[in-house]
């Protein structure tokens, strides 16, 4: 495989698109996958099935120390630290400014930028060292919504802009001994959620699979919803030292051509 003894610490593993990638990792040879998820059944489920190569940290990716305790545990488990993949995230389900108060505002974007911005930052922040002593690598699920307007909201879009520039000025500071991507999944079908601030904690971007099937596929040039694991085989290229020794700083959009379309 090509990730053959590598040992990754993957945020939002237990669900999606996170869970796929972890999935994929392991067969590819992985040595052993740190799962971080808020959700216990999720990961409860993952470990029973992969056993001692998977090692779930249940907490929240806002808090600093869930970071820390996923690092360790590579560490104490698995004797190292290969690859970081951040991507635990929420949704704001495509709300436009309009639709906020001033206050909503400003609560929603506490929110989702704790999870989907400062959750990667405080990743970043935690495994850097191991992945300086490892020579090893990062990776960030960015969207369609890094580059495009309309896949989400103001926020979301915002925020998925962010990951662009994070990727880009961690690529440059921690060259040369680590590499930053991004991987830019479009409209996957997963369990995505939104925010408690605007009420969405239990809603679902999937709620509707055929109603969003037929949206995304209206959209993109090669006409069809994507599933997580259409992404996974990015997250496995990127993490390959054989394969992506000179990437660093790019996003690999995984989209269905989004960019390929013009009027
Ligand atoms: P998902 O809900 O299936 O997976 C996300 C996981 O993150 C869940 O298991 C959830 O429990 C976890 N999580 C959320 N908030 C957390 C927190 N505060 N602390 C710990 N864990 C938390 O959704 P997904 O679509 O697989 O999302 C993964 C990433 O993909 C997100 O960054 C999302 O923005 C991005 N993305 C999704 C799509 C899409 O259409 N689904 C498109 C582009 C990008």
């Amino acid at each position: 495989g090509w990730l053959a003894g590598q040992v990754a610490v993957i945020t939002g593993a237990a669900s999606g698109i996170g869970r796929a990638v972890a999935e994929r990792y392991l067969e590819e040879g992985a040595l052993g996958v740190v799962c971080v998820d808020a959700d216990r059944a999720g990961l409860d489920e993952l470990a029973r099935e992969h056993g001692s190569r998977v090692e779930p940290v249940i907490g929240d990716v806002r808090d600093h120390a869930v970071h820390e305790q996923a690092v360790e545990r590579a560490l104490a488990s698995y004797g190292g630290l290969d690859v970081l993949v951040g991507n635990a995230g929420l949704f704001d389900f495509r709300r436009p400014l309009r639709g906020y108060t001033a206050s909503a505002l400003a609560a929603t974007m506490d929110e989702l930028f704790a999870v989907n911005l400062r959750g990667y930052l405080y990743a970043a922040m935690a495994a850097r060292e191991a992945l300086e002593a490892a020579g090893g690598c990062m990776i960030f699920t960015a969207s369609v919504a890094s580059f495009h307007a309309g896949g989400g909201g103001v926020l979301y879009t915002m925020g998925k802009h962010a990951v662009v520039g994070l990727v880009r000025q961690l690529a440059l500071e921690l060259a040369p001994r680590v590499r930053v991507n991004g991987v830019g999944p479009g409209g996957t079908l997963t369990g995505l959620r939104g925010t408690q601030t605007l009420g969405h904690g239990g809603r679902q971007i999937d709620a509707d699979p055929r109603a969003f099937d037929e949206r995304v596929s209206a959209a993109v040039p090669l006409a069809f919803a994507q599933r997580p694991r259409d992404h996974a085989g990015l997250y496995v290229l990127l993490a390959s030292r054989d394969n992506a020794r000179a990437v660093t700083g790019e996003i690999f959009m995984s989209d269905g051509g989004v960019a390929a379309r013009s009027i």
